[in-house]
């Protein structure tokens, strides 16, 4: 099942009529990202009218995709669920648990033998229960799902923050938490918070060495890493018809780092386009069918302010790229200006490492532009002063670059062509020498450049820019360099100057593969027999959490107060972790180990109560557990920003935290700790921050009258016996109230499925 033509068809025929519905109800032209909200009502056609940023609404998505590190969890969970098969269409695929080392074809032996185990059981749950398998080495989720599953006017949830990328081909593609999933396989309503709409006019046309990266480094410098929250970012205009449907995939995926829920991109000839090049033909037949609703009205692209809550324009003709970083990948500095941010930031301009690949820029188009400035250099007689990776983002992109030649030209500058899957990314890259801990500067064209991220090591300097930035910065060696401009010295002792990228959108000779690693599972799959040891270390079975006692929660004490920016990273590490991330105890064991406590200014150094003593967070939580008292965990602004992982949100659950009190929260992350029973509040008056002290015993004074709309009142007791009783606003609806009653919104799931 490469795709699947008939839902799609059930899909476009009920488009007409709930258009018309939505419209007539709303009252005015619709944006593209309201047309596939509305046609996915789960009640069927609309209404009423949401209020963006407030109605919590029911969908009904058509697919589900899951990544290996996020699978685990979410099918450990749908095997709770009762369910004989999945309810829609979904899918694995084995792309995180891949290390970066040696080059592709000894690191995926690798890996076959390091998480074997773990595989076997993703295989084995999705051949029993309905749902395809990309084996390890298939690619990265993202890039397999827009080139097999996406499609115009779609939706369709992950359990990965940047299943936003699908917003490439025309869908609304949201990340979630393995929970989410798990409602719509079991052929539940999937609940979103109305999103408000963000437009971005692209006006102009890209040139030189310009490319859609640098839309999204520059959108991501204007919004910052919280600004979509809330929000769909719908991209219009002459601007965004210009742009290869890979390159809207890498604005739309990269719209994860600025909280966005998603990003999406109208219907248009380059979508046709790909999807004809990516065997889908009657697809795009389908999509001109219907090709007016699969884009907002005229009248909305013709006067936006109207109809989105904020607006953007952005004009391609004068865009230059953009270097953003490092730490934060909203850092946006525009290439002629990064030796003078670097000089004045002391940033090491020396450049160690250039990393092409990720779910953000691994397309062919991608590989080919790249590889038309490494075939430069060749040509200029250059070197390449820093190390070159390149991961391709699927087998099918690798077997054809390989066939087109464009790995050759890579592999002639000395790069390593890593495995079809995340690696350096998510920290799988056994880099030599990261352990010294040596202050560093690398580049890729990743989406991600938290601290430690790629390497592990918090001195490196990660810096996101475009494919064809990272070979022509990886060719000189410095992060100062300006290929527009500046000129190099080839082994001659001659300056050539760097001629602009060029390379094509699609293959010429159309993709090819011989086996792009997809697994059909049984048609009756209730004989297959899942496997999970006891004495695994890497997996272990949910025993479903406590529900409510009914009591308010007293005598709490503070397991860690963040100071700063805490992501899901933060919360629940990647790179080495990834390999317990189907064993909840095991992975406990990283829970918060990344953030900033901020009465010390370390990290994994808390204070506990019991014994006075300083130690890690997860040995500390435990101590409170197994006295029987409860903890809560205080945290800065967007809290929670990041990945989709619910292991942030179920190891502070597993190890006793009852409440999560922030400034604000990213989107994923609320949902998820409301999805496993937590208490996910926000302080009404942020400064009450600074009065959490690290003695403080919390007491909830009316979590009883716990109810939609009411903030909670909570009192801190500070050591020399004073008092603040501080309010607690949170956006649990009656629904979501009732997760937290029973413990989880699996729990519920159960108790309906028992009924
Ligand atoms: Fe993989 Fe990185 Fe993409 Fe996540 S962001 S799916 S780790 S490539």
């Amino acid at each position: 099942m490469a795709f699947d033509i008939e839902m799609i068809k059930a899909v476009y025929a009920k488009y007409p009529e709930r258009i018309a519905a939505a419209r007539k109800t709303v009252g005015k032209p619709l944006t593209l990202a309201e047309k596939i909200l509305y046609a996915h009502l789960w009640e069927g056609n609309a209404t009423e009218t949401y209020a963006r940023g407030k109605s919590y609404v029911d969908f009904a998505p058509d697919r589900v995709a899951m990544q290996d590190a996020t699978a685990q969890m979410a099918l450990l969970q749908f095997m709770q669920a009762g369910k004989k098969k999945v309810a829609v269409p979904s899918t694995v695929h084995c792309d995180h648990l891949i290390l970066a080392q040696k080059g592709a074809k000894q690191d995926l032996r690798d890996s076959l033998t390091a998480s074997g185990e773990v595989f076997n059981f993703l295989e084995s749950v999705s051949n029993k229960y309905g749902i395809g398998f990309w084996k390890p080495g298939a690619g990265i989720i993202h890039q397999v799902v827009i080139e097999n599953y996406a499609f115009p006017g779609g939706m369709m949830i992950g359990t990965d923050s940047h299943t936003v990328n699908a917003g490439g081909l025309g869908m609304v593609a949201i990340g979630v938490g393995g929970a989410d999933a798990v409602d719509v396989m079991a052929g539940m309503a999937w609940e979103l918070k109305f999103p408000k709409l963000i437009g971005v006019k692209l006006t102009g046309k890209m040139n030189g060495w310009t490319s859609a990266k640098d839309v999204i480094l520059k959108v991501a410098g204007i919004l910052t890493v919280k600004g979509g929250t809330g929000c769909i970012v719908e991209y219009f205009g002459e601007g965004a018809k210009s742009l290869s449907a890979t390159g809207k995939g890498t604005i739309c995926n990269m719209g994860a780092e600025i909280g966005a829920t998603t990003s999406t991109f109208g219907y248009d000839d380059s979508m046709a386009r790909y999807l004809k090049s990516t065997g889908r033909e009657d697809v795009a037949l389908l999509a001109d069918g219907i090709k007016e609703h699969l884009t907002g009205d005229d009248e909305v692209y013709s006067n936006p302010e109207s109809y989105f809550d904020q607006v953007i324009e952005i004009d391609l003709s004068t865009l230059e790229p953009h270097i953003n970083g490092p730490f934060t990948p909203d850092r946006a500095t525009p290439v002629s200006q990064i030796r003078a941010e670097a000089e004045k930031n002391d940033w090491p301009t020396k450049v160690e490492w250039g990393l092409i690949g990720s779910c953000t820029n691994s397309s062919y188009e991608d590989l080919a532009r790249a590889s038309s400035i490494a075939q430069q250099a060749i040509d200029k007689k250059l070197k390449t002063k820093a190390d070159f990776g390149i991961n391709p983002g699927s087998e099918q992109v690798r077997f054809t670059a390989d066939r087109d030649g464009l790995l050759r030209i890579f592999e002639n500058l000395d790069a390593t062509i890593f495995t079809n899957a995340c690696g350096p990314c998510i920290g799988q890259w056994a880099r030599t020498g990261a352990d010294k801990q040596e202050k560093n500067t690398i580049v890729h064209s990743f989406n991600r450049n938290f601290s430690k991220r790629a390497d592990g090591n918090p001195n490196t300097h990660a810096f996101v820019t475009s494919p064809e930035m990272v070979a022509a910065i990886a060719i000189s060696g410095d992060l100062g360099f300006n290929p527009l401009t500046d000129t190099l010295l080839n082994e001659d002792g001659v300056e050539v100057k760097l001629d602009p990228p060029v390379g094509d959108e699609l293959p010429e000779k159309g993709f090819a593969v011989e086996d792009n690693g997809y697994q059909e599972p049984a048609l009756d799959g209730s004989g297959v027999e899942v496997i999970v040891n006891v004495d695994s270390k890497r997996l272990q079975l949910l025993e479903p959490f406590e529900p409510w006692n009914g009591h308010n929660i007293t005598g709490a004490k503070l397991l860690i107060k963040a100071f700063g920016k805490c992501t899901t990273d933060h919360i629940s590490m990647a790179g080495p972790w990834l390999r317990f991330r189907g064993h909840l105890d095991n992975i406990s064991d990283n829970c918060l180990i990344g953030a900033v406590n901020a009465f010390n200014e370390q990290t994994n150094s808390v204070k506990s109560q019991l014994t006075g003593e300083y130690g890690p967070v997860p040995a500390t939580a435990r101590g409170y557990k197994a006295a029987g008292v409860p903890t809560i965990v205080v945290g800065d602004h967007n809290y929670g920003e990041g990945s989709s992982r619910e292991h942030a949100a179920m190891e502070p659950r597993h190890l006793g935290v009852k409440a999560v009190l922030v400034k604000s929260f990213a989107r994923i992350h609320e949902t998820n700790l409301k999805k496993q029973g937590m208490l996910g509040l926000t302080f009404a008056n942020e400064a009450d921050y600074d009065k959490v002290k690290e003695d403080d015993t919390i007491n909830f004074l009316d979590l009883d009258q716990f109810a939609p709309e009411k903030p909670l009142a909570i009192e801190f007791v500070h050591s020399d016996g004073s008092k603040d009783v501080i309010l607690a606003n949170h956006s649990y609806n009656d629904a979501q109230i009732g997760w937290f009653k029973a413990g989880s919104a699996l729990n519920l799931i159960k108790t309906e499925q028992k009924k």
